[in-house]
């Protein structure tokens, strides 16, 4: 599988452009409206056929492209069953797996950032959203998140993959593109040397942050895949 990471610099996301070398067919994943021109051009460009566009959960700091990709190029739009998102033509569920050719796309719930939230494993890499940040992790405090149920995601879920595996994630605001399961499990510090749960949640739950400024119109935009 070829991976391409594109970045939006307003809102530091990271967005993902998977696909299969022998059929092209590709997935999309964590795409901007704003860079929708872009992403289309560079799809069009490769000759890709987009399959899928795949959200990791319902982003509170902008909004998918997904409807104008499902508009352009007749893909599959897929969220996790417990989103709320009413649009999506997929509510996918852990265990699920999507093909592109012959190659798998393996769904897991990774929620407690949000309750929706869905990590995509693929040969030898993961893709986090915001579950698992490089060094750091999503927050919990609204969108039904929760630091226990995070906690658990990260340490049953993603920590238990092969160490060498790939980790990108939904954001970076350092500059990181990607890390490894192994290097976040010896150096994330809100979760390293099997920091037990209490004090991750105790991290999590006193970190006082601001309300993301584009929350309002974020949320509501994407449940409605970026049509409203
Ligand atoms: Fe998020």
């Amino acid at each position: 599988m070829q991976v391409r990471q594109l970045f939006d610099q307003d809102t530091w996301t990271y967005t993902y452009i998977l696909f299969d070398e022998k059929t092209k067919e590709a997935a999309i994943i964590d795409s901007v409206k704003e860079q929708f021109a872009r992403d289309k051009k560079y799809i069009t460009e490769l000759n890709l056929t987009l399959k899928y566009a795949l959200e990791t959960h319902v982003h509170a700091d902008h909004v998918t492209a997904s409807g104008s990709h499902r508009e352009y190029f007749n893909c599959q739009i897929a969220v996790h069953a417990d989103s709320g998102n009413q649009c999506a033509d997929l509510k996918i569920n852990d265990g699920d797996i999507l093909k592109l050719g012959n190659q798998e796309i393996l769904i897991l719930h990774t929620p407690g950032h949000t309750n929706g939230d869905v990590s995509y494993l693929i040969e030898g890499a993961v893709f986090t959203g915001d579950a698992l940040l490089i060094r750091a992790c999503g927050r919990t405090d609204f969108q039904q998140g929760s630091s226990a149920v995070l906690y658990e995601s990260i340490t049953n879920k993603l920590f238990t993959l092969a160490d060498e595996t790939v980790m990108y994630p939904g954001h970076d605001y350092e500059g990181f593109t990607c890390s490894t399961i192994g290097e976040e499990k010896a150096l994330n510090p809100r979760l390293a040397n099997q920091k037990p749960k209490q004090e991750f949640m105790e991290i999590m739950d006193n970190m006082n942050l601001p309300k993301p400024k584009r929350i309002d119109i974020a949320v509501p935009g994407n449940l409605a895949c970026g049509k409203n």
